[in-house]
């Protein structure tokens, strides 16, 4: 391998830039020359493709967001988009390449690597932490701390009011950053796409007397494209228990943003490294994680399987704490 292309692509995450980073310098100090692919897979169907030095990379490990853009690509799915794409990465001398996204980025990579014997190295990029084979994604610890600070923020409201608060927190379906926000942020509640339904939850909620003795109530609830998340429960508490003062706050794209934790810039440095590395020994269509504070290689076919378990130990946990 002389030369990678390096892109981030699908949902924005913080620490995505530490993690260009590390995959530049890691590179160089290899002897391998790096191309900047911007706009995700989009870019390289549109040849947005710069060389990269060293400085490019320089002062960007606080920054959140991604320097190299991101963007959703619909061509890519077609085989033409990705002919377009082979030829350009061709003709920019790059043999392979290291993609940081979440579960779509690597289902594309997959099927590129595999139609045109590519190596290809993912980094799990997304706040989501839906990936499987990986204790933590690159922008999930930061994206856990915005939701904490916002929900800080609200309890002072809604205990001045003794209000129950419905707040919104994203996920796509997975219930990581609702359950362990809700752990953080002293929350009586998460409700979260894995269990029953989200209408059997709240139920239980009330059936089991919360917010009995309090007089504010917080339930972090996930979104959930199947139930529509924090308003279709508010609409539903309203017709069946009126008596509840209700109010939804969905925290929005407020969670994608901010400068990265500690925990993601270095997660992001050592996956980074490590992507170089698997690269250097010839592996390939593998998502590089991290378990038990040790790195990992992932098949993407494995860490795309849309199973990662919560752990619903922790609600057991969050309801002891809620009495
Ligand atoms: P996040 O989980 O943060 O949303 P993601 O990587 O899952 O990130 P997607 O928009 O699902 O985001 O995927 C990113 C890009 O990957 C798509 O815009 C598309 O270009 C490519 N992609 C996704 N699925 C496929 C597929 N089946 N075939 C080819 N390319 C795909």
């Amino acid at each position: 391998i002389k030369c990678i292309g390096v892109l981030t692509s699908g949902g924005d995450s913080p620490g995505m830039n530490a993690a260009i980073r590390s995959v530049t310098r890691a590179a160089i100090f290899n002897g391998i020359r790096v191309k900047a692919i911007y706009r995700g897979y989009k870019g390289l169907i549109t040849n947005e493709i710069t060389e990269f030095q060293t400085q490019n990379v320089s002062n960007i490990i606080q920054q959140g967001g991604t320097i190299l853009k991101s963007a959703r690509c619909a061509e890519f799915r077609t085989p033409e988009g990705r002919k377009t794409a082979y030829e350009n990465m061709k003709a920019a001398e790059i043999d392979a390449l290291v993609v940081i996204g979440g579960d779509g980025t690597f289902t594309g990579a997959r099927i590129f690597a595999q139609e045109y014997n590519v190596p290809i190295v993912g980094l799990p990029g997304t706040i989501d932490n839906d990936l499987y084979g990986t204790d933590s994604t690159i922008g999930y610890d930061t994206a856990l701390n915005t939701i904490i600070e916002a929900v800080d923020k609200i309890r002072d409201t809604a205990t001045s009011h003794e209000r129950l608060f419905f707040i919104e927190v994203m996920g796509r379906d997975a219930g990581f950053l609702a359950l362990n926000s809700a752990l953080a942020s002293g929350a009586e509640a998460a409700i979260i796409p894995e269990r029953e339904t989200q209408e059997d939850q709240l139920e239980e909620l009330i059936k089991n007397g919360f917010r009995k003795s309090k007089n504010s109530s917080i339930v972090i609830v996930a979104e959930s494209e199947i139930t529509g998340g924090a308003n279709a429960l508010a609409e539903l508490m309203h017709k069946e228990h009126p008596e509840y003062d209700v109010r939804v706050t969905i925290l929005g794209h407020i969670q994608r943003g901010g400068s990265p934790t500690a925990h993601d810039r270095i997660i992001a440095s050592r996956m980074g490294v490590a992507a170089i590395d698997a690269l250097l020994d010839e592996q390939r269509s593998i998502m590089i994680g991290i378990v038990n504070d040790e790195i990992v290689h992932v098949p993407f076919t494995k860490a795309i399987k849309d199973d990662k378990p919560v752990d619903e130990t922790l609600l057991g946990v969050l309801s002891i704490l809620s009495i």
